[in-house]
């Protein structure tokens, strides 16, 4: 599963041999502002879960259950291994297990991660039990590996405005500590983003202080009029994706200009969409001044980790150290901690990708 060695959180302050490119991109701490808790169950884990909660699987063999050639193929897995998950144990794994390998693979030190209530409901997990039991894993992970997350509540695209609107809602009612945000992912029954069909669930969330976000400008038919619709309708604080930006100098100077923050993902886009890493929009709209982050999406179902988003993503796409750290800064900016939490992380950072930077041969 992992791209790369192991990493201890203390290492980077303390050793001073010579580090590759390769190790050096490993390594550089990371904050991740994009991964879908239902999108990081690895398939072991999955077929595990199915059996104890006797919920049905395509396949019970990991090699097998990621193992598709189509965005449908994709997405009907992620709805099967969603079901597996019932129990608050069950979500708590699954947290624990993922966020362990964002600091084994990518140096993860906080991550805001996508959870969607309505994948689970049906198997009679309640609101409290997802967030609890996601929250009994994140606590887990912070003792051991003194990694951080937040949450941020998913409204699927594909169930609807009303059922944003309820989503956000529940949200609303049952608030909660590690709950500081909600997004949108999915797409509608018809394959579009459509984001103006969700207004009345996202003016709810501002209106009562929640950061917010979206997927939008990602897919192929969706353009840089979306993301405009995300900013100026929707008033959302970041874009998730956003390639299709590119389309429009007017857009991008202006979500330049505002340093609007775009959480991008180089393995998932390069699996669904017809780019590829040397030529990847990702790369066009750092050169074009948009502020940017490296992110998993969903790691196990696209064969990725934190640290080969960097190691081979980063690399492939032609990002040279100095731009690296460019990217870990960003998503530092780019994170919705309290200001004085973010001020110590850019401190954190800076010196730790400062005693990298030295080590480089
Ligand atoms: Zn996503």
């Amino acid at each position: 599963m992992a791209a790369t060695a192991p990493i201890t959180e203390s290492e980077t302050e303390t050793e001073t041999e010579p580090l590759s490119y390769a190790e050096f991109l490993a390594r550089v701490p990371k904050v991740e502002l994009h991964c879908h808790f239902p999108g990081a169950v690895f398939a072991a884990t999955a077929i595990e879960l199915a059996a104890k909660n006797g919920t049905e699987l395509p396949t019970d063999d990991p090699n097998e259950l990621y193992r598709y050639t189509t965005i449908t193929g994709f997405l009907t897995a992620l709805q099967a291994v969603s079901k597996t998950l019932v129990e608050r144990e069950d979500f708590a794994r699954v947290a624990y297990e993922t966020l362990a390998d964002g600091v084994r693979t990518g140096n993860l030190r906080y991550r805001e991660m996508f959870f969607n209530p309505d994948y689970h409901s049906p198997q009679g997990a309640t609101y409290e039990t997802v967030v609890e039991g996601i929250g009994d894993g994140i606590r887990r992970a912070h003792a051991e590996f003194g990694v951080r997350c937040n949450l941020i509540a998913a409204m699927s695209r594909y169930h609807g405005p009303d059922a944003a609107v309820a989503l956000v809602e529940t949200v609303l009612a049952h608030p909660h500590e590690l709950v500081i945000g909600v997004g949108m992912d999915d797409l509608t029954p018809e394959g579009k983003e459509a984001p103006e069909l969700f207004v009345e669930a996202y003016t709810l969330a501002n209106e009562h202080g929640l950061n917010t976000t979206a997927h939008v400008g990602e897919i192929d038919g969706s353009t840089a009029h979306d993301v405009l619709i995300a900013l100026d309708v929707l008033g959302v604080d970041r874009i998730d994706h956003g390639y299709r930006i590119l389309g429009d100098p007017t857009v991008v100077k202006r979500a330049r200009d505002e340093r609007v923050h775009f959480t991008t993902c180089p393995h998932s886009s390069v699996w669904l969409y017809d780019f590829t890493f040397e030529e990847h929009p990702i790369r066009q709209m750092f050169l074009q001044g948009l502020r940017i982050g490296l992110n998993t999406d969903d790691p196990p179902f696209f064969d990725t980790d934190l640290g080969k988003e960097f190691v081979v993503g980063a690399a492939r796409m032609g990002f040279e150290p100095e731009q690296v750290a460019q990217l870990c800064m960003n998503a530092v900016e780019g994170c919705w901690l309290p200001e004085p939490e973010k001020d110590a992380l850019r401190e954190e950072f800076r010196r730790d990708i400062d005693a990298l930077t030295a080590r480089l041969r």
